[in-house]
């Protein structure tokens, strides 16, 4: 008999899950909001115009299968339609692949640290994580991704530049890679950051030759629409229809879908804004370099300090102490995003000295 008092039955896996931590929202105008890797402009008067016009039809569901989107991101990459899944956000399409690609049990190689959104969704996806330690230099330890290959592998997650730690991945080291993962199993690179980097991994053109290989990119942070959820996947024709029908229905509104193409057409002006947070990278860690602290090279609009313990409280109360948002990782460091040059500047303030923090 069923008790009188009960309560609805959780899977075990979703109970013991920890929530993805967004990064915090700044409570007071004063705060630096550099926890979630942002960018910091404004949004271009193009996009918000083209977001005023969709929004006129927010009555009507979006087109389901965003054909003018994947068309512009086709033609933006010189790729065929065909090979192209969007998503809400690329936090979605890595849902979806998980769902395409893994069923319960199947196992999904990633480095970790890496996007703290890959234990969780592998998790609700019932598929098994089994994550690599980065090398010593925070690079992906390829050789030890390539040995952790299982029958039951399914999905290897590459992030290049990595979050956190901003280290791109060698284009030399993934072909080598690639050449050893069996066409079953899906390599997907999350290439989020890649218009921050220094130079192309060019993994779009390694897709021909590996018909198992994906390519994940996002709207959210050189584009500048974090908050609209757009992201895409590109690879084969089948994986890009499989990822489209694990896709939430109408998971991406017709304001996100207009306001991406708007900010395909407006791809030059975003580039001069890229190049400048890019300057402005380098020239925050160029300084905190010379002033002794040890980042690794980062290809990201963000940057690195490895740090447990003592050191890394000290780092995270002096940057909260001075209103800043940085992104804490108790048991590995601290992870900074490049803001506005002023936001940059309160950081080297706080920065001043690596004795300050690790003695
Ligand atoms: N991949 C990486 C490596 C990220 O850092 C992020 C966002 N922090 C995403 C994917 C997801 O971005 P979005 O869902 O906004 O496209």
């Amino acid at each position: 008999m069923i008790g009188r008092v009960s309560t609805p039955t959780i899977r075990p896996t979703i109970a013991s899950l920890p929530s993805y931590v967004a990064g915090r929202k700044p409570v007071s105008a004063l705060a630096a909001p550099l926890a979630s890797n942002e960018n910091p402009f404004d949004p271009l008067p193009s996009a918000l115009a083209a977001a005023r016009e969709a929004a006129e039809s927010m009555n009507r569901y979006p087109d389901m299968a965003a054909t003018g989107l994947r068309a512009a991101i086709a033609s933006y990459h010189g790729v065929t339609p065909d090979q192209v899944a969007v998503g809400p956000g690329s936090s979605g399409v890595i849902q979806q692949l998980l769902n395409a690609v893994c069923d319960a049990g199947d196992e999904v190689i990633y480095a970790w640290r890496s996007f703290e959104a890959y234990p969780i969704i592998a998790a609700v996806s019932g598929a098994a994580s089994i994550p690599v330690p980065l090398r010593a230099d925070e690079n992906h330890d390829l050789d030890a991704m390539a040995c952790a290959i299982t029958r039951r592998t399914r999905l290897i997650l590459l992030c290049s530049p990595n979050n956190p730690t901003g280290v791109p991945i060698d284009r030399a080291d993934l072909v080598a890679f690639l050449a050893k993962v069996p066409g079953f199993i899906t390599v997907a690179i999350d290439e989020a950051y890649a218009d921050f980097a220094p130079s192309d991994l060019g993994a779009l053109g390694l897709l021909a030759e590996h018909p198992n290989l994906c390519v994940l990119r996002t709207f959210s942070k050189a584009f500048g629409l974090a908050g609209l959820r757009v992201g895409y996947a590109i690879g084969n024709p089948e994986l890009a229809s499989a990822l489209r029908r694990t896709e939430v229905p109408f998971g991406v509104s017709t304001i996100a879908q207009r306001v991406a193409i708007a900010s395909l057409e407006a791809r030059d002006e975003l580039m001069v804004r890229v190049a400048a947070i890019v300057a402005e990278r380098d020239r925050v860690t160029g300084v905190l370099r010379e002033r002794g602290f040890s980042i690794p090279p980062t290809g990201g609009n963000f940057f690195w300090i490895r740090a447990t313990g003592e050191p890394y409280l000290r780092l995270m109360a002096a940057l909260d102490a001075a209103d800043i948002l940085a992104r804490g990782f108790v048991s590995d460091g601290v992870r900074v995003s490049i803001g506005t040059p002023e936001q940059n500047d309160r950081v080297l303030a706080v920065l001043t000295t690596p004795e300050l923090f690790f003695e």
